[in-house]
């Protein structure tokens, strides 16, 4: 029996996969293969549906302590041309020319910024509570919540405690990059570490907070690296059932100081979802992010192990400052046109994947 069946014969008894397996499906010549198993996953858990959801992105500050080596985005210090940092009103009034009836979620993340008192956080939060209760919260990286905890001298309860009272709803992913300390160090040494990434997450599972996992991919891990995250976020979902979807992010190369190594390709966005679907057995979705993938590669991989596409997100800084070369935005008929398009069916949800039907 050749290795790749004998990891169908596993994935069809729904055994668990081992590193080694996941190490092999990352190697294995036949990418085809790999996926078409991969997307049989899907299948089984999902159907055809395919999920989406109409959202906002909002970066309320570009200001950032931190320097990791493959950000375009921010580690930018107060004063410097292009940094900003939105007072509460100017983000009232970002929000408010964006914000369109129907839609269902606010996506915040921002910058370490050293120069906010932590008030700042939970007066955003509570404005938009307030002048968009329609709006999910999903807002801060488990990077930042480590950073405010020690910045402020709170502990993680703490900071997710005050944030959750002023409208905090679940927690994006990002943050993680590759959990490998080696990696890490290289690339992104002053922002918390993978335990303490996995312990934010920890602790706002245990509060009653969904939230979402990630991995950067494409710099200099490994294989062997990139299996190792995803058992890492295996181990913590089998102890509190909290990541709701796992999304691989393509590293972009452009504007940050790793533009001397090539972006990832096509086909290994592909199989880095097929392998995530195959080795996340308890993570319920696994998301082709568009923004990142490309409009193209994203509906592809939606036949490759992923069952989300993401939203319409409506103005993404933070990889087109990477040189992401897909739009600022979709609109909801163009995701539907996406997802129909290769044979599937489009629904929309909410940030915690209730389902929405709307009127024609
Ligand atoms: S990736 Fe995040 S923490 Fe790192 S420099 Fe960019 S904004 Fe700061």
């Amino acid at each position: 029996m050749s290795t790749l069946e004998r990891i169908r014969e596993k994935v069809l008894a729904q055994e668990r996969l081992t590193p080694e397996d996941g190490e092999l499906l990352f190697t294995h010549p036949d990418l085809l293969a790999v996926a078409q198993l991969a997307h049989s996953v899907r299948l089984k858990l999902h159907g055809t549906t395919t999920y989406y959801n109409w959202n906002l992105h909002l970066n309320s500050t570009n200001v950032c302590e931190a320097s990791c080596l493959f950000c375009s985005f921010a580690r930018l210090k107060t004063g410097m041309p292009q940094a900003y940092t939105m007072q509460i009103d100017d983000a009232e009034r970002w929000i408010r020319e964006r914000y369109r009836p129907g839609m269902t979620e606010i996506h915040i993340v921002n910058g370490l910024n050293p120069d906010l008192p932590f008030d700042y956080y939970p007066s955003l939060l509570r404005m938009i509570r307030r002048e968009f209760p329609q709006l999910h919260i999903k807002a801060f990286t488990a990077v930042e919540i480590h950073y405010f905890a020690e910045k402020y001298g709170m502990s993680y309860e703490e900071v997710l405690r005050l944030l959750q009272e002023a409208g905090l709803g679940s927690l994006p992913g990002g943050g993680a990059e590759i959990f490998a300390e080696r990696v890490r160090k290289k690339i992104c040494r002053d922002k918390a570490d993978a335990d303490q990434w996995l312990g934010v997450h920890r602790a706002a599972h245990n509060l009653g907070l969904k939230s979402n996992c990630t991995m950067l991919y494409g710099t200099i891990e490994t294989v062997e690296e990139r299996v190792d995250h995803m058992r890492r976020l295996r181990a913590l979902q089998d102890e509190t059932k909290g990541f709701q979807v796992f999304i691989p992010l393509a590293f972009h190369n452009e504007g940050n100081r790793m533009e001397r190594l090539p972006a990832p390709t096509a086909v290994d966005d592909l199989r880095v979802i097929a392998v995530s679907r195959l080795m996340l057995d308890n993570i319920p979705h696994i998301k082709a992010y568009w923004v990142m993938l490309g409009v193209k590669t994203a509906q592809t991989a939606l036949l490759c192990g992923a069952n989300d596409i993401d939203g319409t997100v409506t103005e993404e800084k933070i990889y087109h400052m990477a040189g992401s070369q897909s739009p600022g935005a979709l609109d909801l008929g163009e995701i539907q046109h996406l997802i129909r398009a290769a044979g599937l069916t489009p629904q929309e949800r909410t940030t915690t994947y209730q389902t929405i039907e709307r009127a024609a």
